[in-house]
């Protein structure tokens, strides 16, 4: 077995489970190994039953009795035995796991995990794990407990990483300088491994983890020294200098002190003969378009083409319309290029762009496709760049023959201690100011027992002559029934709950062509009610709505539920966000109150953070950067120092880590950093 060991070769994987793992991206010994706890549970300590503390712990008891099951009624069984251990005795019981009669035998040990409960003089242990003593595993150890998915148990996953860590903890290379262990006091790879996944002791673990935060760090830091040397050798073009004015009249507002500002910077960067690289980073509704529109003005009056990505179809679609009414007045010629466009559509767009007849292309990352050439691009801008990867960023670029300028827009507000390492690269324009005229949302959470008020309230928003959205989680594979598919669930209200009003429906998966026709109707006013999956989160832009319902809104993020949230209160109507949950668990009230309690996005953003770590935060490469698993960016703000000093002394030292001993790290930041192009150049 080594690190490329499939994982289809463990006993117990058939494909079934082999495609559950390759969902969680699992597919060998390596990934599997690098697959680290999201947290430890504390089973080192084995209790005696007299004295067992309130929390889960660990006891070595004799079965007493054979066990014996009773069926309650139809799928419920109860397995019940006694155990004992010198001086107390507990009763154990199993619901619906008949098959503990054959693997619990009277009068041997078992050590026993779970929650010792006391019931006046009577102790019970309900569903424990439990392990035959001395040959325990996962008993009488701190215990690795991972992020999971349907059809793969935490028992399962631990089994498996025990055994590769066992034989392939050391198989790793270690990638740092050699001479950085030492002056750092970072452990090895080696050990780190090993006792991420199943430490030896609490201190061993804090050594393992400070080992691989570091090193995650450490390379990120060096990545985006390379990419900021990079950018500052380099010469862009530089526009003559416009009247703003000329702009201004295009616009069907005047623009906010801090649009205002935005364009002064923008329009002093593209005249500056160095290329833009700024990031724009507003909260929902903030007006970032106006700003992407001036740079695309520019852009025109400067002589060059602009490109500008969004991150899905319909927002693509929307920015077109957008773009296209405010800036053809002034002779601008925009286009659109998404995926789903007829193949001869898309030809004639690419001969359009080639041929530099299109001024200003929107679209999706089709504007990234092979095919796609401009005969002068001299601005691309990215929307919700948070969807993009530092690389899709880059390709477009690569697009233009002279480094072309930069303009990225995010709403996601990036808690201040990350914003320097992740926009490491970019300046930054913050739009802290909203349109006038904007009353925050009112935001309100209810339960089940409050649906019915809540349709009226939805009937009545429609009768005003405002219009819906409802927000379902998406539904995964192997997810519980509780969740309403969209598709049923628009179905149900449209025939039961408001036969009388118009009522659409959008999810991820409905072909791009019936995706558009559901948003241009719910955008055009012809529908009232929009039954939706986040595919609305990012941008959508239709004023008249006013009311947004999230339903099973516990399933959501604080951060998204924000985005989604910004989809209301764009007009001049009071607008209202009504939080669906009936989950009673103290953590998620608190986490529902407090968005209720504020409409602040940084403060959302660091609460987000606190609450859920930055595994979640920034899963699914949000932020643009390769993912870390170990390091938490906002309890790691000290380790982030050491590292990007330890970058600096190493690049200082060798800056194109060229000598032998940084050759291993120069490989793995290439691996990393493998959309970027070739980030050494
Ligand atoms: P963002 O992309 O930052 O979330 P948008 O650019 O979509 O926000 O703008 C949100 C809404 O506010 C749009 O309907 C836009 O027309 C409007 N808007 C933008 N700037 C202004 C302004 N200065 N005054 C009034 N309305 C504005
Ligand atoms: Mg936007």
């Amino acid at each position: 077995m080594d690190l490329s060991t499939s994982l289809q070769t463990f006993p117990g994987i058939g494909p079934v489970k082999a495609k559950a793992l390759a969902r969680l991206g699992l597919e060998n010994v390596g990934d599997l190994l690098r697959w680290y706890p999201r947290d430890h549970e504390d089973r080192s300590q084995i209790y005696s039953l007299a004295e067992t503390p309130e929390e889960p712990c660990c006891v070595l008891a004799m079965v007493a009795e054979t066990p014996r099951t009773s069926y309650i009624r139809k799928g419920l069984s109860l397995t019940k035995c006694r155990i004992v251990d010198g001086a107390a005795q507990a009763e154990v019981t199993f619901f619906n796991q008949d098959y503990v009669r054959e693997s619990l035998r009277r009068g041997e040990s078992y050590i026993f995990y779970g929650r010792v409960e006391r019931f006046g003089n009577q102790k019970k242990l309900t569903n424990p794990v439990f392990e035959p003593e001395g040959k325990a595993r996962f008993t009488g150890r701190i215990m690795p407990v991972y992020p999971l998915t349907a059809g793969i148990s935490n028992n399962r996953l631990a089994g498996m990483v025990l055994r590769c860590v066992e034989e392939c903890a050391g198989l790793f290379p270690d990638e740092l300088p050699p001479g950085l262990r030492q002056s750092y006091t970072l452990a090895s790879e080696e050990y780190a491994i090993q006792n991420i996944h199943f430490p030896k002791d609490w201190e061993a673990l804090e050594l393992a983890r400070r080992r691989l935060a570091f090193e995650e760090l450490f390379i990120l830091s060096c990545g985006m020294a390379f990419l900021r040397k990079r950018r500052g050798a380099v010469e862009g073009r530089r526009f003559p200098q416009r009247e703003p004015g000329d702009f201004l009249k295009l616009l069907p507002f005047s623009p906010t002190g801090a649009q205002r500002r935005a364009m002064e910077e923008i329009a002093a960067d593209l005249t500056s003969g160095r290329p833009m690289n700024r990031l724009v980073q507003g909260d929902v509704g903030s007006g970032k378009t106006a700003v992407a529109a001036f740079g695309a003005w520019l852009a025109h009056e400067g002589g060059v083409q602009c490109a500008m990505m969004a991150p899905t179809e319909i927002l693509a679609r929307q920015h077109y319309e957008t773009l296209s009414a405010l800036l053809e007045p002034a002779g601008i010629r925009v286009g659109l290029l998404v995926g789903s466009l007829k193949p001869s559509e898309k030809k004639a767009v690419h001969q359009a762009l080639a041929r530099g007849e299109i001024d200003l292309a929107v679209g999706t990352h089709a504007l990234l496709s092979a095919g796609v050439a401009y005969q002068d691009l001299g601005l691309v801008i990215t929307d919700e760049q948070h969807r993009f990867g530092v690389g899709q960023r880059s390709a477009l670029s690569a697009k233009a023959e002279i480094p072309p300028h930069v303009l990225v827009m995010s709403a996601t507000p990036i808690p201040r201690t990350l914003a320097l390492l992740i926009y490491g690269d970019l300046d930054v324009t913050v739009l802290d100011e909203l349109p006038p005229g904007r009353t925050p949302v009112e935001t309100y959470l209810v339960g089940e027992d409050k649906r019915q008020r809540m349709y009226g309230f939805v009937r009545k928003h429609v009768m005003e002559g405002r219009q819906v959205y409802i927000i379902c989680p998406a539904v995964e594979e192997g997810e519980g029934m509780d969740l309403k598919a969209v598709t049923a669930y628009a179905k149900d209200l449209q025939e039961r709950v408001f036969p009388d009003l118009r009522v659409g429906f959008v999810h991820g998966k409905l072909k791009s062509g019936e995706k558009e026709a559901v948003m241009s109707a719910f955008s055009g006013g012809t529908l009232d009610v929009l039954v939706s999956t986040t595919v609305v989160e990012v941008g959508v832009d239709v004023p008249n709505a006013t009311l947004m319902i999230i339903e099973n809104a516990d399933r959501f993020g604080l951060s998204q539920l924000h985005q989604l949230r910004g989809r209301v209160g764009r007009g001049k109507w009071q607008s209202t966000c009504v939080l669906v949950s009936s989950n009673r668990a103290p953590e998620t009230r608190e986490r529902m109150k407090y968005f209720c309690s504020t409409t602040d996005g940084f403060k959302i953003a660091e609460k987000d953070l606190e609450l859920r770590g930055p595994g979640d935060f920034f899963g699914a490469r949000q932020h643009g950067l390769p993912t870390l698993k170990a390091a938490d960016f906002a309890g790691d703000t000290r380790l982030l120092k050491e590292a990007q000093q330890a970058a600096g002394e190493v690049l200082d030292a060798d800056p194109g880590l060229e000598k032998p001993e940084n050759r291993p790290l120069k490989e793995k930041i290439r691996r990393l950093f493998a959309e970027d192009g070739d980030i050494f150049n």
